[in-house]
């Protein structure tokens, strides 16, 4: 027999194990989720690669996902006919951590300990393959990939440090393509490889996987119902009729009326007392049952899908624990067909933070019906709206799409177009519900994307421009929209005030404000770095223009002409010798009716940078 060759983990992935097993035992059923969509990105990697290389499929079986129970064993097993693996990838893929999903779950866990460990954020991430040891105490992974003639078995235990791979060499578990996933449960687990839990977790978690998932089911009736309900009623089940993949459980033998017609030729012959005659019935066999629903979810009529429906896509599709805020279904036709389903998702998972992460995958694209890629984000949204989710499909772009045609594509930039306009208004629906939290939640975690948008997307201001919160002198506590803010201007006030600064306390501190409160004007506090610039691209909301009122020149429309001159008269001395004592310290020293208690205050030119600015700039270079 081929030598069985033992290799370490990669020492993060021993940590990992450990910690999942710890951290995530409450939350054990994720396993089979996991699992299962490892299998889908299995089929789904497969099915794509068939487009150019049809020869993959030269082994006919059927793209599809089996689950087997033993109950009394405590083993389930788990069989796709997807990629497979080759040796290098069983090694690459199971020994080491370079995929997503856990990768993920490191950097929550990261997060949530430097943030004081909250360790029930863990349980909002998929840990991928590795979450089988949540269940099992040893996992054995036969594969064979269509690129490799060989099958590779890799086996290893729950809190060892090292696993193994051989070759299969048992004919009978030779596979056409793809992989077979054995676990072999926990004492304590066993209760997972009862088929009828196995359905309910399927259905619950994986109902929207879009390959057909098939689940071994004991079925039949009891004796009880075939002798007293089915047989009167002349239904009888021939043993005969089954074949192929069912396992006969049970039969039992009933005496049955001779068919009538039989009886009538008995007439003819003179005889008259009816015959019996003996029939096996089938009690109990099993079978596979198809589970799940296969159609995809986007193909349905959006008035006959639920919130909860497509909550539960959204979490199979994107690995998500949490439910998304809002979602958007819709198709359009005519020059570019194409349907999609996007969702708003309820947190930031790279942080708020971080606003360009350039590997999304947050769009799957699919091209009449089959899964092409989610790596297209960047041609389908611009950058500062990769935070939506959601899945794209399209029946006009050809099955071998790259990334060149997709950028060249007249039928890409429509598509672009219509998607950004109903993401605008997924958001914009979440900002008039009812519950204000949740758009205090959106805002919190994606605001500063759209204020991205602000610099980036010139063409979309009148989309973004109402979607923007800012504090201000008159709510310092809750954020306000512009309408808001205009809403509350005086009858003969004509601009937008605001102030940056780096926190409401120092804004509201500073005495720029002193004229304005006196005069009960609302100014808009941008204490976010990136906001005076998003508002200095958008420059006007409603034809009123955003006006900082720490630089000079203020207009709050109230010169007293006789007034500045007198002042002018009585100090402009004074301000001369302040100008010679500062020398270039300052560009100009003037009398100001802007304040009111303050004797002076330092302004900006009209074109010169703000103090924030000033501030950010140095901030930077440092
Ligand atoms: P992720 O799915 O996020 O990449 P996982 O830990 O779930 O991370 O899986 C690790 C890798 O192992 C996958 O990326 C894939 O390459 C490989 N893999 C896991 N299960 C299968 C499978 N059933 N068929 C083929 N490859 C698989
Ligand atoms: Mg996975």
């Amino acid at each position: 027999a081929p030598p069985v060759e033992k290799y370490e983990y990669q020492a993060e992935v021993s940590r990992l194990m450990d910690l999942i097993v710890n951290s995530l035992y409450s939350n054990k059923e994720v396993f089979l989720r996991e699992l299962i969509s490892n299998a889908s990105d299995a089929l789904d990697k497969l099915r794509f690669m068939s487009v150019t290389d049809p020869e993959l499929l030269k082994d006919a079986v059927d793209f599809d996902i089996r689950i087997q129970t033993d109950k009394d064993n405590g083993i389930i097993k788990i069989t796709d006919t997807g990629i497979g693996m080759t040796r290098q990838e069983l090694v690459d893929c199971l020994g080491t951590i370079a995929q997503s999903g856990t990768a993920k779950f490191l950097k929550a866990l990261k997060d949530s300990k430097d943030a004081g460990g909250d360790n029930n954020l863990i349980g909002q991430f998929g840990v991928g393959f590795y979450s089988a040891f949540l269940v099992a105490d040893r996992v054995v992974v036969s594969t064979r990939s269509p690129k490799s003639d060989k099958q590779y078995v890799w086996e290893g235990e729950a809190n060892a440090s090292s696993y193994t791979i051989r070759e299969e060499t048992d004919p009978e578990k030779l596979l056409p393509r793809g992989t077979c996933l054995t676990l072999y449960l926990k004492r304590d687990d066993k209760g997972f490889a009862h088929p009828e839990r196995i359905q309910r977790l399927v259905k619950n978690y994986s109902q929207f996987v879009s390959f057909p998932i098939y689940t071994w089911q004991e079925k039949g009736f009891t004796k009880e119902v075939w002798l007293n309900f089915l047989c009167p009623l002349n239904f009888y089940t021939s043993l005969f009729k089954f074949s192929g993949n069912c396992v006969l459980l049970s039969t039992f033998q009933v005496e049955v009326d001779e068919d009538p017609t039989e009886a009538t030729k008995n007439e003819q012959d003179g005889k008259t007392e009816k015959k019996k005659k003996t029939k096996t019935v089938v009690e109990k066999y099993w079978d596979w049952e198809l589970t799940n629903e296969t159609q995809p979810l986007w193909l349905r009529n959006p008035k006959e899908v639920s919130t909860e429906e497509y909550n539960e896509f959204y979490k199979n599709t994107f690995n998500e624990y949490l439910e998304p805020l809002a979602s958007s279904h819709f198709t359009t036709e005519g020059e570019v067909e194409f349907r999609s389903i996007l969702y708003v998702p309820a947190v930031s998972p790279m942080g708020k933070d971080d606003l360009v992460n350039p590997k999304t995958k947050n769009i799957r694209l699919y091209v009449k019906r089959v899964f092409i890629s989610d790596d297209f984000d960047g041609e389908l949204f611009p950058r500062y709206l990769s935070f939506v989710k959601g899945v794209v499909d399209s029946n006009d772009l050809p099955l071998n799409v790259s990334r060149e045609i997709l950028q060249e594509s007249r039928i890409v930039r429509i598509m672009r177009k219509r998607l950004v306009r109903k993401a605008f208004d997924m958001i914009l629906g979440i900002s008039m519900s009812e519950n204000r939290e949740d758009y205090e939640k959106f805002w919190d975690n994606f605001g500063k994307h759209l204020k991205l948008g602000c610099i980036e997307d010139r063409e979309n201001h009148k989309r973004i421009a109402p979607l923007l919160r800012f504090f201000s002198s008159q709510s310092e506590a809750e954020m306000i929209s512009l309408d808001e803010y205009v809403e509350n201007m005086k009858p003969d006030q004509k601009d937008i005030y605001y102030i940056a600064s780096d926190s409401v306390t120092s804004a509201k501190n500073t005495p720029f404000l002193e004229k304005i409160l006196e005069k009960d004007l609302e100014v808009l506090f941008l204490v976010d770095p990136i906001d005076e610039v998003a508002i200095q691209n958008l420059k006007s909301y409603k034809e009123k223009n955003f006006v900082d009122i720490s630089k000079e020149d203020l207009d709050l429309g109230d010169k007293n002409e006789e007034k500045e001159k007198e002042m002018k008269q009585e100090f402009g001395q004074t301000c001369d010798w302040i100008k010679k004592r500062l020398g270039d310290k300052v560009a100009n020293v003037q009398i100001s009716s802007r304040l009111s208690s303050s004797p002076c205050v330092l302004v900006s030119g009209k074109f010169g940078w703000s103090a924030n600015m000033e501030r950010l700039m140095k901030a930077q270079s440092v």
